[in-house]
């Protein structure tokens, strides 16, 4: 059977990474899909595990041989997802769950009908700026401009099948990994294996 596609997108600092990362270790058979991005690695990220660190030259050679499934330019960088990176997962006959941003989700629902996009929010505009300041890599003018590209996708998240509130970052991850769960046992996604059991007893 086919895997899942889990989109995670949401404003820049309102913990999608935690929560993926928090998610994936309580979860078994949900692969990441490892973006490429034109920027720089940031703090703690590590190339090829956080994302695939490349130049723009290089990027746009990707997009010149049709190796994305989608890319958009968010601020003033290049970001995109590559067939492989979903492949990847898919393959080994896992779901692979995916940080992209609106344009991104808006692509991949167009593109797979297996797919559940998720938007995560804040509880509040003050909490999401206060976060932005505390990661500490954007200054005062970056902030600003995150805030109010922030306030314009809350405004139009309505098209996401799910949305969670990070508040408490652990009640975030529970709504998180259990719109997981229950995607998984849906009906439609369980029947082939439920009528695999009468086919063995012949009736
Ligand atoms: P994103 O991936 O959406 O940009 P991150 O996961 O990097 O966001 O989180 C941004 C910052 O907010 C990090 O410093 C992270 O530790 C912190 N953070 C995430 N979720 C919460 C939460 N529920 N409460 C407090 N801080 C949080
Ligand atoms: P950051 O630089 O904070 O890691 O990410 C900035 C934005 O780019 C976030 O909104 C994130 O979801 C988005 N992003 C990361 N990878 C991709 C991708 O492969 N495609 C698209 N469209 N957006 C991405």
């Amino acid at each position: 059977m086919p895997g899942l596609i889990y989109v995670v997108s949401g404003p820049s600092g309102v913990g999608k990474s935690s929560i993926i990362q928090s998610v994936r270790q309580k979860i078994g058979g949900l692969g990441y899909s490892i973006s490429h991005t034109s920027r720089s690695p940031r703090g703690r990220e590590v190339d090829g595990v956080d994302y695939h660190f490349v130049s723009r030259e290089a990027f746009q050679g990707m997009i010149d041989r049709g190796e994305f499934v989608e890319w958009a330019k968010v601020y003033d960088d290049y970001y995109g997802t590559s067939l492989r990176a979903l492949e990847g997962p898919l393959e080994k006959g896992q779901d692979v769950i995916m940080d992209v941003d609106v344009q991104g989700a808006k692509n991949i629902k167009k593109a797979f009908k297996e797919r559940v996009l998720i938007f995560i929010l804040p509880p509040s505009m003050e909490v999401l700026r206060k976060r932005l300041r505390r990661r500490g890599t954007d200054d005062e003018t970056a902030v600003k401009r995150r805030v109010e590209k922030a306030a314009r996708e809350i405004r139009n998240c309505s098209w996401y099948d799910y949305l969670v509130f990070n508040d408490r970052l652990e009640e975030a991850v529970e709504e998180t990994r259990s719109i997981i769960l229950a995607e998984r046992c849906r009906r439609a996604r369980r029947l082939g294996h439920a009528e695999a059991l009468f086919d063995k007893e012949g009736s």
